[in-house]
């Protein structure tokens, strides 16, 4: 059988004189187009469209829509990004008309719903944190950041102090110090221990009168929980730095605990990764953050009010009489406003609805089965490779391919075979501190027979790398394209054919 043409784009499958439609010759006289149309608008020559039939244009697409991976074709164990399956029914609601349909100028009197949902939204995350305020405006974790940072640097400058640094773990996603520098701040970057723990005497060195913050992700990216994060938070707040929680693992703990329990002033949200909305391919995500209330003045504008006034609408339930939602713009300590309009808002209708649908007990058993089903992933593979951390873990595991790395396989060779057998590559070369790290995390959406098939997947490449290495450095063999250069497109980008 010939193989697909996978490579090939539209254009270059056009035939001279091919047509995708036959009409009937019009019974009507035909008006002559360009007698019609002002000289300027007309094209000196024809636009360049492949000439292909219906057959062809009904082949290509339907082909490349298949090259798609995806979770819900396949298991995406990519760690860090909670590729979790989002449940249909989110889809559903984003879809309603009066979501989907309304203007985001709409005047406040007709977006009662979306207000409404999006107030509730706030106040259901606030609770699920233990923070006393969220904004939904942030389109993403690394915008939550940027909003965090921004609120604690206007909360110094409010009390007078102009604080300079803000402290960061080496184990830190690149968005950490990313957002923290744009904020104007000066990164200073903090040690590991070996387990991937904060270094605390590292810690005690850095907090100084010009210390902003520390921001510390929690699990840390080792999917390890800091065991001594509210004596570090003490440390921390003692000298007036104010502690940022980076939320984009809180799958670990939802239900559970809650950073403002814990201490914490700002945590964001990855609505994308946690609550369901759909990610990849760069977005839209939705990244909100919640804050401390000696934090809320400085919230980004607008937020959402919950009015209370006389009985407006005839039909509205007791509970809701006289109560109406709205923008409050006037907040004369506000960092401002972040993002168009209100944010993404597709995604907030989406996470809402998996909120309501999921419930408290829902929630927690999200974080007690991604935990399980990490841990296990974790044992079913320590025999065959190195581990980046100590076990048990939290809702993913560090692996090393250090062990396979002395017969010549790297972390790249494992993820890239296991693409051969079925299966998406978990993140690799990440956290930094671990050497050929492979991070895993399978979430709680995954049955254990998908879990089983993949260990077994991952311990069949570590008998080849002992016994057939070549066989690895080889990989992928059975996909549309093998080995490519993964960063010539972002450097590079060809964008015209
Ligand atoms: C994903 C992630 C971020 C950034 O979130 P985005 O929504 O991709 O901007 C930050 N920190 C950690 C630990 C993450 O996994």
């Amino acid at each position: 059988m010939a193989m697909p043409q996978y490579d090939k784009l539209i254009n270059e499958l056009s035939a001279p004189g091919r047509i995708a439609f036959s009409l009937p010759e019009p019974d009507v006289p035909v008006s002559d187009v360009k007698a019609l149309i002002p000289a300027r608008y007309l094209r000196a020559a024809p636009p360049a469209l492949p000439e292909v039939s219906e057959l062809d244009v009904v082949r290509h697409y339907s082909r490349l829509s298949q090259l798609n991976y995806g979770v819900d074709t396949h298991f995406y164990p990519l760690g860090s990004c909670t590729m979790k399956y989002n449940p249909k029914i989110n889809e559903d609601m984003a879809r309603l008309p009066g979501f989907a349909q309304l203007h985001p100028l709409a005047p406040e009197a007709v977006s009662q719903g979306a207000l409404r949902l999006m107030h509730d939204l706030a106040a259901s995350l606030a609770e699920i944190a233990g923070m006393d305020a969220v904004s939904l405006q942030p389109a993403a974790g690394a915008q939550g950041e940027l909003a965090g940072v921004l609120m604690i640097r206007a909360y110094h400058l409010s009390r007078g102090e102009k604080r300079t640094k803000v402290l960061i773990p080496d184990s830190a996603h690149g968005t950490n110090p990313a957002s923290t520098a744009i904020a104007g701040y000066h990164v200073v970057q903090l040690k590991s221990e070996r387990t991937g723990e904060v270094d605390r005497l590292d810690l005690e060195r850095h907090l100084d009168i010009e210390t902003a913050a520390f921001m510390i992700t929690l699990p840390n990216t080792l999917g390890l929980f800091e065991t001594r994060i509210t004596e570090i938070i003490e440390m921390c707040h003692a000298r007036g730095v104010q502690v940022y929680m980076d939320g984009a693992n809180l799958n670990a703990i939802l239900g559970i605990t809650r950073p403002g329990d814990l201490g914490f002033d700002v945590c964001h949200f990855n609505l994308h990764k946690t609550f369901t909305t759909p990610h990849g391919g760069g977005g839209p995500g939705a990244g909100p953050v919640g804050v401390k209330a000696h934090l809320e003045p400085f919230l980004p504008t607008p937020v959402v009010v919950k009015r209370r006034g006389r009985a407006r609408d005839e039909g509205q339930r007791p509970e809701e009489s006289g109560v109406t939602y709205g923008l409050d713009w006037k907040r004369p300590q506000s960092i401002g406003k972040l993002q168009a309009f209100w944010g993404n808002f597709g995604m907030l209708v989406r996470a809402y609805a998996y909120i309501r649908t999921m419930g408290p007990a829902g929630l927690r058993s999200v974080a007690e089965n991604a935990v399980l089903n990490a841990n296990y992933v974790m044992k079913r593979l320590e025999a065959s490779y190195d581990l980046g951390a100590p076990g048990p873990c939290m809702h993913e595991c560090v692996l090393s391919a250090r062990r396979q790395k002395q017969q010549g396989v790297t972390a790249t060779d494992i993820a890239k075979r296991l693409l051969d057998l079925g299966f998406y590559a978990p993140s690799t070369y990440f956290p930094l501190i671990v050497e050929e790290a492979l991070m895993i995390e399978p979430t709680e959406t995954e049955s254990k027979e998908t879990l089983d098939a993949f260990c077994e997947a991952m311990i069949q490449i570590a008998r080849e790398a002992e016994k057939s290495p070549e066989l690895i450095r080889e990989a992928p063999v059975t996909t549309a394209v093998r080995r490519l250069d993964q960063t010539l497109a972002a450097r590079q980008p060809k964008l015209r054919w």
